[in-house]
């Protein structure tokens, strides 16, 4: 069994006034992300939207050190970028599509996805979205250490750091094993 994750495709990372946004080289992977995000949902595999979420005042995250205030409960910039908002909204009630509030650059991190994810037989773990370097990089340490297979899909993956993208994709390959894909594929 299979689950696409789907991270942190919103408004703050992905629009050109995005808070802390990976611009054009996210913008780009928007067709093929809802185009794998719509095709898994159609399979009827497990899909989780894990989605960064912060409060204003929560000066103890480190995050508030480091970042500008990004995701923030409630704001219009946490939002679904582009044709993936109408896409959730459209499934979101499906049995086998799951939404993750995620305070941490990991997935798992203070979240019940493993769970999640063992509960249904789950294996095999296909990554989407953005930062390639930061929140899916750190999800997939996280899904290797926790025995998971990886695939990662390169053309529906971003960040606003070309070299950093390009370190995360041979990292994800050659040092936690996970089978990259594209779109020529
Ligand atoms: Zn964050």
């Amino acid at each position: 069994m299979r689950a696409l994750l789907s991270i942190d495709y919103t408004v703050d990372f992905v629009a050109d006034d995005g808070r802390l946004t990976t611009g054009h080289a996210g913008q780009a992977i928007e067709q093929r992300l809802v185009d794998q995000t719509q095709s898994f949902i159609d399979a009827g595999d497990f899909v989780v939207f894990a989605i960064d979420r912060h409060d204003p005042e929560d000066h103890y995250h480190p995050e508030s050190q480091l970042f500008p205030p990004h995701n923030i409960a409630g704001s219009s910039g946490r939002a679904l970028y582009g044709s993936l908002a109408p896409l959730y909204e459209a499934q979101k009630n499906r049995e086998n599509v799951y939404w993750i509030d995620k305070r941490h650059y990991s997935a798992f991190s203070g979240t019940d996805l493993d769970i999640r994810l063992r509960e249904r037989g789950i294996t095999e773990i296909y990554l989407t979205g953005v930062c390639t370097d930061i929140c899916i990089l750190h999800t997939a340490v996280d899904a290797y250490n926790l025995g998971y297979r990886l695939v990662i899909d390169a053309d529906a993956v971003a960040s606003f750091d070309a070299v950093g993208h390009e370190w995360a994709l041979r990292h994800f390959e050659q040092t936690l094993g996970a089978k990259i894909i594209a779109k020529e594929e």
